[in-house]
């Protein structure tokens, strides 16, 4: 039997799989289990910033698991503290406290319950197109009636309300004395590619703090350089009251976290937990991926590769492209017809890339992807479009 086979026999069935194995990566590449190599533009889906196969990753972890695995918030731990310090340096400085959990929508799980917890208010505004995880809270939050239908609709989620992406307009109407959250990507990802205007997210801000509502960030996806700076944030000027990170935190050892400021004053003791939050081994992992983030430069990696691929995929003059939209290396293309096809042809060209809703191509290659490999993107993707 194939590995998809076998899959297939057991597999939740949830999933739109490609009939590909992928079984090893280095760096931006990826092989399947016939061999054949990719560029690798969809990244763990954000997951895979720092790239396949890092080395001092790869030795943190192991050298974790061999001294100490799991150990939980029960007791203070050198990894976890370890973590606090790099966080604190790299964090702007009034999201001082953090709580560590396993993935994007369980960080947003908990910025919905500490926003709840600190307005003592119920309501959540947040964006059409929004994307914030599918879990039951988070997907509250989330855009996309096709997620909730199959689970009743709306009525589940009283309170919450969408507005438009960027109509500063909308704010004022909808962030009200009911408001404990307004949750934002900066980039929407999922949703489309679509970086917020920096009107929008002022005007965001200015709204929440007159109301008393607590401006959440989601960066899960736009985090630890995919923009181009080390978070979104530092690009639009702007701290929120609470800020998600998951994804690439720790190099592909799954990890979430809330970063909070003091606005959110103190939660009520055993509120909120997770088992796995805070474990020495995804600390280590963390640890060793923020260092070598930095050590690699990879912010600006992604400022001149996402200019570079942004650039050759604006070039392009297919009459299919509608637009090219991104920030650092979170590009994509709006197509004039469904995506499918194209990204089916990459994937023949040699390169894995992403949906993002129904007619967006989304590159989302580890950061230290190369300027040839960019080429080659740039080159299979004028072929496919072709
Ligand atoms: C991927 C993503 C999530 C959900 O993360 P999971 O780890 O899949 O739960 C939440 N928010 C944003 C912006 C994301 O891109």
């Amino acid at each position: 039997m194939t590995i998809q086979e076998r899959e297939d026999r057991h597999t939740s069935g949830l999933y739109q799989k490609r009939p590909l194995a992928i079984v090893r990566g280095d760096g931006a590449t990826v092989w399947d289990s016939d061999g054949n190599e990719y560029i690798d533009c969809v990244g763990g889906q954000g997951s895979a910033n720092l790239g396949h196969g890092n080395a001092a990753v790869a030795d943190a972890i192991a050298r974790q698991a061999r001294t100490l695995a799991s150990s939980t918030e029960l007791f203070y731990n050198d990894r976890r503290a370890e973590l606090y310090d790099v966080l604190a340096r790299i964090l702007p400085a009034e999201l001082d406290r953090v709580f560590l959990c396993n993935s994007g929508a369980e960080a947003v799980e908990g910025a919905l319950k500490f926003a709840r917890m600190a307005t003592r208010r119920k309501g959540v505004v947040a964006t059409m197109r929004g994307f914030h995880g599918k879990t039951m809270g988070a997907l509250a939050a989330t855009w996309g009636p096709e997620y909730r239908e199959a689970l009743g609709g709306d009525a589940l989620f009283p309170g919450t309300t969408h507005i438009p992406f960027n109509r500063p307009e909308a704010l004022e109407a909808a962030i009200g004395p009911d408001t404990a959250a307004f949750v934002l990507e900066l980039v929407q990802g999922e949703g489309g590619v679509r970086p917020a205007d920096p009107a929008f997210v002022r005007e965001a801000a200015r709204v929440c703090r007159d109301r008393g509502a607590l401006l959440v960030l989601d960066e899960v996806q736009t985090g630890f350089c995919r923009t181009g700076t080390m978070f979104a944030l530092e690009r639009y000027g702007i701290v929120p009251d609470i800020l998600c990170l998951a994804k690439s935190i720790a190099g592909g050892v799954p990890m979430g976290l809330v970063a909070f400021s003091r606005r959110v004053g103190d939660l009520p003791k055993r509120s909120h937990s997770s088992t796995f939050g805070g474990s020495p081994l995804a600390c280590a992992a963390a640890v060793a991926a923020i260092g070598e983030m930095e050590r690699l430069d990879l912010a600006s990696r992604a400022r001149d590769r996402g200019e570079q691929l942004m650039d050759g995929l604006r070039g392009l003059e297919s009459p299919k492209v509608r637009e090219v939209r991104g920030l650092g290396l979170l590009c994509g293309i709006e197509l004039r017809e469904n995506a499918g096809p194209t990204i089916r042809g990459l994937q023949e060209r040699g390169v894995l890339a992403l949906g993002a809703g129904p007619t967006v191509v989304r590159y989302l290659p580890p950061l230290v992807i190369d300027a040839r490999q960019v080429a080659r993107v740039i080159a299979a993707t004028a072929d496919a479009l072709a």
